[in-house]
């Protein structure tokens, strides 16, 4: 049988591309690290990165104490590029067989459910897993309530694979002010007079739990995700202001331009409708390369450096966007639709979520290029 690999062209067959900055990755876990203040630092890396690209956050987070993810293909991805420090599987194992992969790898396992235990029993080696043991506090996902920690700590703590145990546990609110407040003190009751290291912090609590409660309200190892991106986990505070930079730009180009006038419509459905003479620029940008669709006539994004505003529907393709406060922009002038001039999140606000999806919605067919 003959097997035709498919070839692609070196020649970029549209300008919509995502440029990721390595060095802003960089900067942003070394923002990171001085909040953290002498906490290991795992760098959260689940859905490719935050869309990012695995490779590019071993570029970016070279420094981290340890990658933390939730797919067991890419952990084993990052083990076969060459990372020789610890993973952390944030779902720990979804069956049996997982454990017995975490124990080749060495992947660092929460557990969070007596089945997971069980697994961990059943494995036949001494001392060679790193294990999380997850406490429920509030969010009501994943985690073991206020017995059933204590209970999950002695049978791990006499299962012959466990070589450590860390306690952890992932607040529901920690964007909103004191929201980690109380999901904070029933983890410390939950697991006082237990031994093992801590873990509690994301993004938004490794900003915002107040330093005066002490480093141990910080854990012995934060897991900040979101902040490493350049985005903000907070609605309402730029990621500028936190002292981040933006990792990801999505950039394209203007491929036509339209004059309208009063009373003519742009677009599917005729949604925008100019009260006036215009000029229109078409990006070669939709939904198809993870712009999102519900983003309404208004949402910002730059063109030749120019903050502007979308206008009419976004499309598979394309999108439209007002040229007026940029009247020497033509074909071929650069689009940014997020990134240095555009946060994410502010596209986000417009679209009615959160600077996370949108960059884990990067869809395939969007080259990515690494600076
Ligand atoms: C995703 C995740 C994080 C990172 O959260 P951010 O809000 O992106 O900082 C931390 N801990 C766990 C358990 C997670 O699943």
């Amino acid at each position: 049988m003959i097997v035709h690999r498919q070839r692609y062209s070196c020649r970029m067959s549209r300008p919509t591309r995502a440029t990721i900055d390595a060095g802003a990755m960089a900067h942003n876990l070394a923002r990171a690290r001085e909040l953290a203040g002498g906490a290991r630092v795992w760098a959260v890396v689940k859905a490719d990165a935050y869309g990012h690209g695995l490779e590019n956050a071993l570029a970016g987070f070279a420094q981290a104490d340890g990658l933390a993810l939730v797919e067991f293909d890419r952990a084993e991805r990052l083990r076969a590029l060459g990372w020789r420090r610890p993973i952390l599987m944030l779902e720990g194992a979804f069956e049996a067989a997982d454990v017995a992969l975490a124990e080749r790898l060495d992947l660092g396992l929460v557990v969070h459910s007596a089945e997971q235990c069980a697994w961990v029993e059943a494995l036949g080696r001494d001392r060679c897993l790193d294990l999380f043991a997850k406490f429920n506090s509030g969010m009501n996902r994943l985690g073991f309530d206020e017995a059933g920690i204590r209970a999950a700590h002695a049978s791990l703590g006499a299962a012959r694979a466990t070589r450590s145990i860390t306690l952890v546990t992932h607040f529901a609110n920690a964007d909103l002010p004191g929201g980690a407040d109380e999901a904070l003190a029933r983890f410390e009751r939950a697991t006082r007079g237990l031994a093992g290291a801590r873990s509690t912090c994301n993004s938004a609590a490794l900003i915002d739990v107040p330093r005066a409660r002490g480093e141990a309200s910080r854990g012995d190892s934060v897991r900040p995700g979101i902040m490493l991106y350049g985005a903000t986990p907070f609605a309402g505070r730029a990621a500028a202001s936190l002292g981040l930079r933006a990792a990801m730009t999505l950039e394209s180009r203007l491929i036509a331009v339209q004059r309208l006038g009063p009373g003519d419509a742009v677009g599917y459905g005729s949604t925008f409708v100019a009260d006036r003479a215009m000029r229109i620029g078409v990006v070669a940008c939709g939904y198809a390369d993870g712009y999102p669709r519900h983003a309404p006539s208004g949402t910002p994004l730059a063109v030749d450096g120019v903050r502007t505003r979308t206008v009419g529907r976004v499309a598979m393709d394309m999108l439209t966007v007002d040229l007026e406060p940029v009247p020497r922009a033509g074909i071929g002038s650069a689009v940014e639709l997020w990134g240095d001039t555009v946060p994410i999140d502010e596209v986000a606000a417009h679209a009615g979520t959160i600077g996370y999806e949108l960059m884990c919605a990067l869809a395939p067919r969007v080259a990515r290029a690494v600076r």
